[in-house]
């Protein structure tokens, strides 16, 4: 069976648990399908005190692999955090695998790489998985070009030049930018009839044309609904937090009354995907996050350790209060306390 479509059921279920902010208590439970075997990963890590990172040697000597998300842990907006360099030095020097994991869509990897070298990181296209790459690695092992039908993309450059690179046809996203459906009495707005599949990631540009496109094609075409991810808010700039994909993806969960097949955190695709390619313990690897509802619940819910640091949208207020049921296995201020 392709790698990725076997973990649809999982998949779903992580997903409607997110979509309807069930996450947390309950995630404890939710059980996870991996390589044929059931288990119940994060029971442990959602109860009881989170705790501060007292031993970084200890901490180091027990992970091989370190799966980083970028914003709020390497990076806020374009600013990199302080002493990340000399952190990802130490790790390669010490020989772990690093790998960086971001549900932002609006760049592939290529461009990630190159957000990387312009703060001066050093990094490696295959070390990168962005949500536009998990989109595109998703239609490849569920075989869509076979379909020989087209995506329809609700977003931005990002997932148009990873599903380039696997050859997938696709229209929408830029530009459908600047188009407005004929709303005259008797207008109507032509949907592309060969729209196998609906990619909505995050598109500053969203207006009502791709809007109507996505319900006519997932309502009356049968085109599957794929969400890059479901964040409630990103950092466009570090004055503010901005409405993130979540509201992309709602207006057409509104429209269609449909779940999205989530390929972004916190669903298990991108770490399965990750430890059938390159062999990886799943004990050994830590996942590093500053998102409870997504990098933390990711990591428990997958069987990995959980590393939160306070470097991005989490407050220790809210980590440590008790409506908090998403518990790491440890927490930083910032990962420059692995030095
Ligand atoms: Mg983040």
């Amino acid at each position: 069976m392709p790698l990725f479509s076997k973990f649809v059921v999982a998949l779903t279920v992580v997903g409607r648990a997110a979509a309807f902010g069930r996450i947390g208590a309950r995630a404890g439970a939710l059980r996870v399908r991996s390589g044929g075997d059931t288990r119940l990963h994060s029971a442990v890590a959602t109860a009881g005190t989170p705790t501060k990172l007292g031993d970084p040697q200890e901490f180091l000597d027990s992970v091989d692999v370190f799966i980083f998300d970028c914003d709020g842990v390497i990076w806020k907006g374009d600013s990199l955090i302080d002493r990340v360099p000399a952190v990802l030095k130490k790790l390669r020097e010490l020989g772990k695998r690093i790998f960086f994991v971001t549900n932002n869509s609006t760049k592939s990897r290529k461009g990630y790489k190159k957000k990387f070298e312009g703060l001066g990181l050093e990094v490696e296209p295959e070390e990168i998985f962005s949500s536009s790459f998990a989109a595109a690695a998703y239609l490849e092992q569920t075989k869509f070009k076979d379909t020989g039908k087209k995506v329809y993309i609700i977003g931005e450059v990002g997932i148009e030049d990873e599903l380039d690179l696997i050859g997938v046809p696709h229209i929408g996203a830029g530009a459908d930018s600047a188009k407005a459906p004929n709303m005259k009495p008797g207008g109507k707005l032509d949907v592309d009839e060969d729209i196998g599949a609906v990619v909505v990631g995050f598109d500053r540009e969203v207006n009502y044309y791709k809007i109507q496109t996505a319900q006519l094609a997932i309502n009356e075409l049968g085109a599957e609904f794929i969400a890059t991810n479901l964040d409630a808010v990103t950092h466009l700039t570090d004055a503010q937090e901005w409405a993130g994909n979540g509201a992309m993806v709602g207006a057409i969960k509104g429209c269609t009354g449909r779940e999205p097949t989530l390929v972004g955190k916190p669903s298990p695709l991108m770490i399965d995907y990750m430890e059938e390619k390159f062999g990886l313990d799943r004990a050994r690897i830590c996942m590093v996050g500053d998102r409870l509802d997504t990098d933390i619940l990711f990591g428990n819910d997958n069987g990995l350790k959980s590393c939160l640091t306070l470097s991005g949208v989490t407050t220790e207020e809210k980590l440590l209060s008790p409506e908090n049921k998403v518990i790491p296995d440890f927490y930083v201020d910032s990962i420059a306390d692995y030095l």
